[in-house]
C-alpha cells in the first residue's frame, strides 16, 4: 500500500507551523484514540499513520529530510515497512501532546492535582470532618461515642471498581497499565525523557468500557455508617482526634481519607475550666464565713464535703487534689479549685434589716484587715502558680 502524503494525513498546508500541527495531530489523536474505539483496526492504522507523520514533520531535520526527498528520505527511520511500534510506543512518545494547559505542566509531569496512592491507583479519598460535642464528665473519664456518618464507602456492587465486571476493565492502551507515560522533549538541554500522570487513565492504568450500574462508575456510593470513637480522658476544646482510614472511600479501590473529629466541649452548669483545672464558686452567707461551716462541694462524678474554717475571707480559694480533669498527656491530674464568695443579701424583711443595723457597728464587724491579710491579686498569685 502506497503511502499517503505526511501532509495530508494531518490535514496541514507544506507551510504549517509547528503549532498548527501540533493541534491537527492533536485532533486526529483524540478521534482515533484507541480508548474511544476499542479493537477497531482501521482506527487503529489510521492513528499510526498519523503518529508517524506527526513523527516526521514535528522533527525539523526530518521534516526538511521529506520535503526534499519524500517518504524515501525518512523511511529508514521506520526500519523500512510503515510503523512496526505498538500503540503504547506511539502513545508513550506523543503523551505530551494530549496535556492541556501550559508546557511547564507536562514537562515536569505535574498537573491532574490531588493525592495518589503509591501504586499509581485512583484517587485517595478525602478526609471527612466531624465536630463532637463532649460534656465535660465524658472529657474527665473519656468515651466512647457512636456517631453515624455520611461518607462516601466502597461501592459493594464493583467492589470498588466502577466496572460492570472484570471484563469491563481493559488495560489502558495509552500506558500500557503502568498510569505513567514517557515523555520525550527536546529542551535547550538537549533530549529529556520525564514521565507524567497518563492523561488516558488518569494514573489508573486501565479503563473500564462497560460501568457499575450502582455507582455508575465512581467505586463508591453515599453510605450512612456508625463509628466509634474513642476518646481519651483529657481532650480539649478545637483538639482534633484522626482516625486513619475512616474518612471518605477512595475511587477506583484507592485507599480512604482520613475521620478528622473535633472536639467541642459542652457548658457546664456548675463548672468552668482552666486547663487541667476545675473552678467553682461556692457562695456561703456571712454568718458562715464567720462561724464556719462544713458545705458539700459537687465534683464531676460525686461529692465532698470541706471545712469552712471560722473567719473565713471572700476570695479564699479550697483546692481540692485530684479532681480536676486527668491530663492527655501525661498521668497528672488537676484539681478542683473552690473559690469562697460570701454572700451578700439583695433584699432584706424588716427583722433581718433591724438584726444587721444592730451588727453594723459592732467591733469586730468593722473591717479591720491587718497587713498578713491576702487581699484578691496576692491570692490570684497564690491560686495560679
Ligand atoms: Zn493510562
Ligand atoms: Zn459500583
Amino acid at each position: 500500500m502506497a503511502k499517503r502524503d505526511y501532509y495530508e494525513v494531518l490535514g496541514v498546508a507544506k507551510t504549517a507551523t509547528a503549532q498548527e500541527m501540533k493541534k491537527a495531530y492533536r485532533k486526529i489523536a483524540m478521534k482515533y484514540h484507541p480508548d474511544k474505539n476499542p479493537g477497531d483496526k482501521s482506527v487503529e492504522e489510521k492513528f499510526k499513520e498519523a503518529a508517524e507523520a506527526y513523527e516526521v514533520l514535528s522533527d525539523e531535520n526530518k521534516r526538511a529530510k521529506y520535503d526534499r526527498f519524500g517518504h524515501a528520505g525518512v523511511d529508514g527511520n521506520f526500519g523500512g515497512g510503515g510503523r512496526s511500534g505498538s500503540m503504547e510506543d506511539i502513545f508513550s512518545q506523543f503523551g505530551d501532546i494530549f496535556s492541556d494547559g501550559s508546557p511547564f505542566e507536562s514537562f515536569f509531569g505535574g498537573g491532574g492535582g490531588g493525592r495518589r496512592s503509591s501504586r499509581g491507583g485512583g484517587q485517595r479519598g478525602t478526609n471527612l470532618r466531624i465536630k463532637l460535642a463532649l460534656t465535660y464528665e465524658e472529657i474527665a473519664k473519656g468515651v466512647t461515642k457512636k456517631i453515624k456518618v455520611n461518607k462516601d464507602a466502597k461501592c459493594g456492587t464493583c467492589n470498588g471498581s466502577g466496572a460492570k465486571n472484570a471484563q469491563a476493565v481493559r488495560t489502558c492502551n495509552t500506558c500500557g497499565g503502568q498510569g505513567v507515560v514517557r515523555q520525550i522533549r527536546s529542551t535547550f538541554l538537549g533530549q529529556m525523557q520525564t514521565t507524567g500522570t497518563c492523561p488516558s487513565c488518569n494514573g489508573k492504568g486501565n479503563t473500564i468500557i462497560d460501568k457499575c450500574g450502582t455507582c455508575s462508575g465512581a467505586g463508591t456510593t453515599k453510605n450512612a455508617e456508625t463509628i466509634e470513637i474513642e476518646v481519651p480522658a483529657g481532650v480539649s476544646d478545637g483538639i482534633q482526634l484522626s482516625m486513619q482510614g475512616k474518612g471518605n472511600a477512595g475511587k477506583n479501590g484507592a485507599p480512604s481519607g482520613d475521620l478528622i473529629i473535633q472536639i467541642e466541649e459542652k457548658e457546664h452548669d456548675l463548672f468552668e475550666r482552666d486547663g487541667n483545672n476545675l473552678l467553682y464558686d461556692l457562695y456561703i452567707s456571712f454568718p458562715d464565713a464567720a462561724l464556719g461551716t462544713s458545705v458539700e462541694i459537687p465534683t464531676l462524678d460525686s461529692k465532698v464535703k470541706i471545712k469552712i474554717p471560722p473567719g473565713s475571707q471572700s476570695g479564699k480559694v479550697f483546692r481540692l487534689k485530684g479532681k480536676g480533669f486527668k491530663d492527655i498527656q501525661s498521668y497528672q491530674i488537676g484539681d478542683l479549685l473552690v473559690h469562697v464568695n460570701i454572700w451578700t443579701p439583695k433584699e432584706l424583711t424588716r427583722t433581718e434589716k433591724e438584726l444587721l443595723e444592730k451588727l453594723r457597728t459592732m467591733e469586730n464587724i468593722v473591717p479591720n484587715p491587718g497587713k498578713n491579710e491576702k487581699g484578691f491579686f496576692d491570692r490570684m498569685k497564690q491560686y495560679f502558680n
